[in-house]
């Protein structure tokens, strides 16, 4: 079959859709995957590996590196220039290597938050991967799902989808897709096509898939617009913009100490040129940007491990700085596990096994809360599917022995108002006894005020307003005890005709059913753990207000002197009364996604950085708006993994804690990395400087630089980033957004540090220049310079000193540790590199213990100082 068959012509979609109305069989699905390829959009134009390693080579560094090596070579020192040409291949190699590796750590991120598709192959309803899916495929939609690929609606159920992906309105209108008629065939109407990318956002449908991957209308817009790139986060913005500065302020400081160097100390041109050049070397951190790069793509593999899924990489950043957590109850903070409890009918209160099924009133109460729902048993596995609060009845009939198939069977279902959280109730329609009759379950307090009457023994009774007070009574205690209590009623209608909204109305209350969803014990902890770091966990739930106050109790999340407001309650506070309120309240019950907008935004003009939780079509708009919107992987809609920054793949609140403290642990990594790299540089600069301005020879060649900046300090600072998250990260209050991360106090650190590490490079320059020889004067100067950073990569693992760290708490730390030290080595006594890298012949076995002594001496000034200033430092 040809592609066009699907796509051109509706007639022969037509035809297709009746010779496949099992699907296609899982052989031919096979083929046709092969054929037309995943369901993918390509990224673009894929970069060539040449390209990429090219792009190494368009930095600035790059080109103060040719100037330096020209000059060398103009200099007649040849080595040099060698060197320099091979550490910036060896450079651009290693960049293409991070550059691919990234890459693949983010498709693979992307993959596992790819949507899945429900599709029929051999008559069976299947989940595959959204890329698995082939034209041909019968792919079944409801709200909540993305649509994968394009394709021809076949059975329609009122869906309404969302095209804005398509069309680019960031507005989206849903558009109702129409089944394919027999005039619609002949005219060839495209009017019945749903778009892969668009969003399912009410009713069902089956789809006769047309096109996949870049075939797609989505795939031609990919095509044409060739993908946009990753953009940067902030941090990395904000870095690549301060290392632009950097590299002009260093500029103008090199023109000043070449003019310095030829008028004040009468150096030659040549001379002073080395000058600029090893001052430029030393001050640019080239590491930097990769480094950063580096440990964030690792801190979102170490949170992929813990279940949390990052799809954005400035989630990470945002992380550290949340201060609210507003999550749902049901599922996330509770084990969404109901099991049925007491129920209420005709008047008495009883335990679910005492339900007598001679009571007209409780057998009916059974009857609808078994037709009522869509969960069934498997009899062979003895589990039961579906959504855990119909599980719950199913559970209850299972208990008294009734088979809920067999029920279904005898009153096959004549129609259905599917549930939703807006309305909080659900209809179905069956024939009872020769009477249509509408059996609606759902929320107590939307359920009560249809009720016009009320089923006793006796028969229907009014609905007195005693009467309502009594059933709400009962409602309250079982609510307090932290029960979800589902209420059901039932009204005859005169026919059997299509249902609309407005049926759900003047009912006949039938009685209650119970049911208990323990808390997550994890949940307990991590509720805890939140408040020790400064943040605030708020419930927001679509249950009753008693039921989610008692389960916050328990959880630690309400406490004396809390609020729980009901979603009717914040509808009537003006933003000023709920601003107010805002800090007491603990719990929001029986709300609507669109109340959550509304929270976030209270909280955010507070000033909170505010992570919020959803799963379902209309959350999306919350999850957007929250600086991090969470999805849930499990029982999560795909619009909402689509418009949230984090997915939790165990669906479990205690990830979204982990999370924070993981974004807490990168961010201070980081920052550790950059006072390590910073330091180093200063301590090269004010070497540089010092020698210039004392008219004494150039201490470090650029090649010297090179070697540290590119070789020696980048494993130390890729440790410093995989350094574990501690505990201590949750005794401090949230990260201020707006902080700098270079602030006052890490720039004083950089600058402190760097002056010792200086000190003790410039003692040891004067060592080897005691007899005037500037050649080993600039080895003892490097050799030590080297050491001396590679000691300090373990001053800045943490604020605590390395006593309290352990050295074998961060494996990596030593093992870059020591090979930085063979790298030295290597350079330092391997005939052929001495050349190489101008290593004095002098340089002795003596000389390399006057450089370790005056290395490691910086070191343990710093640890003297972290081990005296002891916990001050931990809390800082
Ligand atoms: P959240 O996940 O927001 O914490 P929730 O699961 O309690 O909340 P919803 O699923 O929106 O929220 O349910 C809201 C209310 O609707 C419930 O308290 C219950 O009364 C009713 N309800 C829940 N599930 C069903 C269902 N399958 N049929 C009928 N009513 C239901």
């Amino acid at each position: 079959m040809s592609e066009a068959y699907y796509r051109k012509t509706p007639q022969q979609a037509l035809e297709a859709q009746q010779a496949s109305a099992g699907g296609l069989a899982d052989q031919e699905a096979r083929s046709r995957l092969e054929k037309y390829g995943p369901n993918k959009l390509s990224e673009g134009k894929k970069k060539s590996v040449l390209q990429i390693f090219l792009e190494q080579f368009k930095d600035l560094l790059v080109v103060i590196l040719i100037v330096a090596a020209l000059i060398s070579a103009v200099s007649e020192n040849v080595e040099s220039t060698i060197v320099i040409f091979a550490v910036l291949i060896l450079n651009a190699v290693l960049g293409t290597v991070q550059y691919l590796k990234a890459e693949k750590s983010l498709e693979s991120l992307k993959a596992m938050s790819s949507p899945s598709a429900k599709v029929l192959r051999g008559g069976v309803r299947v989940e595959i991967p959204s890329a698995d899916v082939v034209p041909g495929d019968i792919v079944l939609l409801e709200a909540g799902d993305m649509v994968v690929a394009d394709g021809r609606v076949l059975e329609n159920f009122s869906l309404k989808v969302n095209e804005s992906s398509l069309t680019g309105e960031s507005e989206g209108v849903d558009k109702m897709a129409e089944a394919i008629t027999a005039e619609q065939v002949a005219l060839g109407d495209q009017k019945n096509m749903v778009f892969s990318g668009s969003l399912v956002t009410y009713g069902r449908a089956t789809v006769l898939v047309t096109a996949t991957g870049m075939d797609t209308e989505l795939g031609k817009i990919a095509a044409l617009m060739n993908q946009t790139q990753q953009r940067k986060t902030p941090l990395q913005q904000s870095l690549d913009s301060f290392s632009a500065k950097l590299a002009i302020v260093i500029m103008a400081i090199c023109a000043v100490v070449f003019a310095l160097s030829i008028f004040r100390t009468g150096m030659g041109v040549l001379d002073s040129l080395m000058f600029a050049v090893a001052l430029a070397v030393a001050a640019i951190p080239e590491a930097l940007s990769s480094i950063v790069t580096i440990v964030l793509a690792m801190g979102t593999q170490k949170m992929a491990r813990q279940n949390a899924i990052i799809k954005d990489l400035k989630a990470v950043e945002s992380l550290g700085s949340v201060s609210v957590i507003c999550s749902d109850k049901t599922g996330t903070l509770t084990q969404n596990k109901m099991t049925p409890q007491k129920l209420y009918a005709d008047g008495s209160l009883l335990e679910g096994e005492e339900l007598d099924l001679v009571n007209d009133v409780q057998r009916l109460l059974l009857k609808a809360a078994l037709l009522a729902s869509d969960a069934t048993t498997n009899e062979e596995t003895g589990t039961a599917i579906g959504d855990p609060t119909e599980v719950a009845l199913v559970m209850l009939g299972d208990r008294l022995g009734i088979d809920e198939e067999a029920y279904r069977a005898q009153h096959p279902r004549l129609g259905e108002l599917a549930f939703d959280s807006d309305r909080k109730l659900m209809s179905t329609l069956h024939d009872i006894d020769g009477v249509p009759t509408l059996f609606t379950k759902g929320a107590i307090d939307v359920l009560l005020d249809r009720s016009k009457w009320l089923l006793t023994r006796e028969g229907k009774v009014e609905m007195t307003p005693q009467r309502k007070e009594e059933i709400a009574r009962t409602n309250m205690e079982l609510s307090m005890e932290g029960l979800r209590v589902l209420a059901f009623a039932y009204k005859e209608l005169d026919t059997v005709r299509p249902l609309t909204l407005e049926d759900e109305s003047e009912f006949t209350f039938i009685g209650l059913i119970s049911m208990i969803d323990p808390p997550r014990p994890e949940a307990i902890q991590a509720v805890a753990d939140a408040k020790r770091g400064g943040i605030r966990t708020i419930m927001i739930t679509g249950d009753h207000k008693v039921t989610a106050t008692a389960i916050a109790r328990q959880l630690g999340i309400f406490q004396d002197g809390d609020e729980a407001v009901s979603g009717v309650e914040l509808d009537e506070m003006t933003d000023a009364d709920l601003d107010e309120r805002l800090a007491k309240i603990s719990v929001y019950a029986r709300v609507s996604p669109e109340h959550k907008i509304r929270i976030v935004n209270a909280w955010q003009r507070r000033g909170n950085i505010v992570s919020m939780t959803g799963d379902g079509v209309n959350d999306a708009p919350a999850l957007k708006k929250a600086d991090i919107g969470v999805a849930m992987g499990i029982t999560g809609t795909e619009v909402s993994k689509d418009a949230a920054s984090m997915i939790l793949a165990d669906d479990n609140f205690a990830t979204i804690v982990k999370a924070v403290v993981n974004g807490r642990s990168v961010y201070e990594n980081i920052r550790n990395a950059i006072q390590f790299l910073l330091s180093g540089n200063t301590a090269g600069i004010l070497c540089v400087l010092y020698a210039s301005l004392m008219a004494l020879p150039v201490p470090f060649q650029p090649v010297h630089l090179l070697f540290i900046n590119l070789l020696t300090d980048s494993m130390p600072a890729i440790a410093i980033g995989m350094e574990p998250a501690r505990r201590g990260l949750l005794d401090r209050k949230p990260r201020d957004p707006k902080a700098p991360i270079l602030d006052r106090p890490l720039l004083s650190r950089i600058g402190g540090q760097g002056l010792l590490i200086a000190v003790a490079t410039m003692v040891a320059f004067y060592l080897g220049y005691q007899g005037g020889d500037a050649m080993l004067a600039s080895t003892m100067a490097f050799a030590t310079l080297t050491l001396a950073r590679l000691f300090h990569g373990f001053n800045c693992r943490g604020a605590e000193s390395i006593f309290h760290l352990k050295f074998s708490s961060n494996k990596y730390s030593v093992l870059a540790f020591f090979a930085g030290v063979v790298l030295l080595l290597a350079v330092l006594f391997v005939p052929g590199l001495k050349g190489l890298f101008l290593v004095s012949p002098a340089f002795s076995l003596s000389r390399l213990g006057q450089v370790v002594l005056l290395a490691v001496l910086p070191t343990l000034i710093i640890q003297l100082v972290k081990l005296v200033a002891g916990g001050k430092h931990t809390k800082e």
